[in-house]
């Protein structure tokens, strides 16, 4: 279990990562690094919500994580789309900025030293990327195409053994979007490259083979 003064910080934090999923996310990544050897990485990190538990998985195993994300919010998180918050709008811009509130969250939790933040869009990182992940959680954009983005450019990356979480896995179309089921989670499995370790509530683990 993430420390319990880690595990408020997470609560705290603004986002979408239910309190159960969040701690399997943990335990999924410190368990991570006892199968493959290399940094984490997490494509969507928002305010820096589900970023805590896996700063924390990655201090008590001696990792980095990376957290990529270009804080201009997925689709979804756009005016008039059902997950947005208004006061996320950058009044100079007029545009999504979730970064001020992404460094608070990792400052405030003391995972400076831990968390790499890296900002920018998910496939121009990816494409310049070639270090082998022990740990990647893609919980990024969730229609068709960054969803069939972020599956096809990052994992790759997997090291043999290494571990890949995928959020907001609805294998019935009335619980939620269908992308991270149809476009990353079923290509992955049928891939044959990974099987499933792991399931809590939307939260899918996998291993690579
Ligand atoms: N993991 C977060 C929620 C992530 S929401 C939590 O626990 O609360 C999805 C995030 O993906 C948003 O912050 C959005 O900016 C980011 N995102 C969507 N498409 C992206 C892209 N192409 N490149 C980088 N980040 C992207
Ligand atoms: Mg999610």
């Amino acid at each position: 279990m993430l420390d319990a003064d880690l595990r408020r910080h997470a609560l705290a934090a603004r986002g979408f990562m239910p309190e159960d999923e969040g701690d399997a996310l943990y335990v999924a990544a410190v368990d991570a690094a006892q199968h493959a050897r290399g940094p984490f990485l997490e494509v969507g990190s928002y305010c820096g919500r589900s970023t805590v538990w896996l700063g924390g998985a990655a201090r008590a195993a001696k990792r980095t994580l990376f957290a990529v994300d270009h804080h201009m919010g997925s689709e979804e998180n756009q005016p008039g789309w059902e997950w947005h918050e208004p006061d996320l709008v950058d009044p100079r811009t007029g545009r999504m900025d979730t970064l001020a509130q992404f460094r608070s969250t990792i400052i405030d939790a003391g995972l400076a030293d831990v968390v790499v933040t890296v900002v920018g869009d998910s496939p121009v990182v990816a494409r310049s990327w070639s270090t082998p992940l022990a740990f990647l959680f893609i919980d990024g954009g969730h229609g068709v195409e960054p969803a069939t983005l972020d599956y096809e450019l990052w994992t790759p990356h997997v090291a043999l053994g290494g571990t890949l979480a995928i959020h907001d896995v609805f294998p019935d179309p009335a619980d939620g979007g269908r992308p991270p089921y149809e476009n990353i989670y079923l290509p992955a499995i049928n891939s044959g490259h990974f099987e499933e370790i792991g399931v809590t509530g939307s939260l899918r683990i996998l291993r690579r083979r």
